[in-house]
């Protein structure tokens, strides 16, 4: 099939971390028979240089234009880069949230994956490393507390804040379609997280899943409180398939699962609407402190590339090639100085690219 790409290279790393993901998905398409169609697009300090903004309409209507969107990062060191002179909304992250809003991008997606061959860089147990997990954090990412209607007055002498935490059925809804659609493509678990016990934006949460889940009767549901998970996420996370949950939790949950792995280099990560189209970007930022070095490891971007071909063209053989790559290539022996432990050999990244994609078959 005929894949149209847009990339956005992005700041610090990110040209780097692109072109090794571009290698090997050119590799997977020549050896699985499909012809990618990449176009750049300049995103957030690369469009600010360029423009004077962080992103432009064209560069909206060219990403709209495409299947989907690979990106690398964005942004600089807040304290030296010029850009973090500019006002807020001109500054490099505007673009992104410019191009999440415009592509309605509502569903995030955060897979915490541990290797056996970097089970030693996870912070947890040996028992527990040794088991090794698998999940996917699916979040809710444009509704809830971090949308609601926020103020801050004084009443009576008394310095008062309030922030609403609101979700309409619909919004449920449609994340919750997505959780089961992604679970029916893993181990079939979901496991619906919320505090059901006090609020009441979580009881129609869980009303709302518990309607959605009677149309995929394969995958085992389970609800779970969101305290509760925090603390399984460390006792037990190999019991995790996917974990569905809305933006607040889903923003801290998240952020501990990938802790966890204890390699942030590795981690991908996927933004969807409600159509196949996604933006997929590393979990990790720009790293402007190793720019241009050719030392970043490019395999979050790698796995968010198989994440691509997975989610937004079902092409699910690819996807496994890729994610086989990477498993190869650590058993192989091959380490970015990130995930480096002694005894391994040490490369850069453009060699590990190189490495990936010879590996594709
Ligand atoms: P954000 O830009 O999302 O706010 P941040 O600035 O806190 O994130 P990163 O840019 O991800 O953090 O960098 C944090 C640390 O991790 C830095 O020391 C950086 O060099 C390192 N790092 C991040 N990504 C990679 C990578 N792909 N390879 C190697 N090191 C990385
Ligand atoms: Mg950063």
């Amino acid at each position: 099939m005929e894949l149209h790409i847009t990339c956005i290279p992005g700041d610090g790393i990110g040209p780097e971390i692109i072109a090794e993901a571009k290698k090997v998905l050119e590799k997977t398409a020549s050896v699985y028979g499909h012809k990618i169609i990449f176009e750049d697009i300049l995103m957030g300090g690369a469009s600010i240089d360029v423009h004077g903004v962080p992103l432009t309409e064209e560069a909206v209507a060219k990403a709209k234009a495409a299947d989907a969107v690979l990106m690398g990062s964005i942004g600089g060191d807040t304290t030296t880069s010029p850009w973090y002179k500019l006002p807020p909304n001109l500054r490099p992250e505007a673009g992104l949230l410019a191009i999440r809003k415009a592509l309605n991008l509502f569903a995030n997606l955060r897979p915490a994956v541990l290797y056996d061959e970097l089970a030693g860089a996870c912070p947890l147990k040996e028992e527990i490393s040794k088991a090794g997990f698998d999940m996917m954090i699916m979040r809710e990412l444009t509704g809830g507390l971090y949308f609601g209607e926020r103020k801050t007055f004084e009443e009576n002498g008394v310095m008062k804040a309030v922030d609403t935490l609101t979700y309409d059925e619909n919004e449920i809804r449609r994340i919750a379609i997505k959780g089961f659609d992604i679970a029916m493509k893993r181990r079939k678990k979901v496991t619906s997280v919320d505090k059901a016990n006090v609020l009441d934006s979580s009881r129609l949460w869980r009303k709302v899943v518990e309607e959605v889940a009677k149309d995929y009767p394969e995958v085992k549901l389970e609800h779970m409180l969101v305290d509760n998970c925090a603390m399984q996420l460390v006792k037990d996370p190999a019991q995790f398939d996917v974990i569905l949950t809305e933006n607040m939790f889903g923003d801290i949950l998240s952020d501990e699962a990938s802790m966890v792995t204890g390699s942030i280099g590795m981690l991908a990560s996927a933004s969807l609407n409600d159509s196949k189209f996604g933006l997929y970007e590393p979990s990790h930022g720009s790293a402007p402190d190793i720019a241009g070095k050719d030392i970043a490891n490019p395999i979050a971007t790698v796995l968010s590339a198989a994440m691509m071909l997975r989610y937004s063209f079902d092409l699910d053989r690819e996807a496994d090639a890729i994610e086989r790559a990477v498993k190869q290539v650590l058993t192989d022996g091959y380490r970015t100085g990130d995930i480096y432990s002694q005894g391994c050999e040490k490369v850069g990244c453009s060699k590990m690219g190189d490495l990936l994609a010879e590996r594709i078959r």
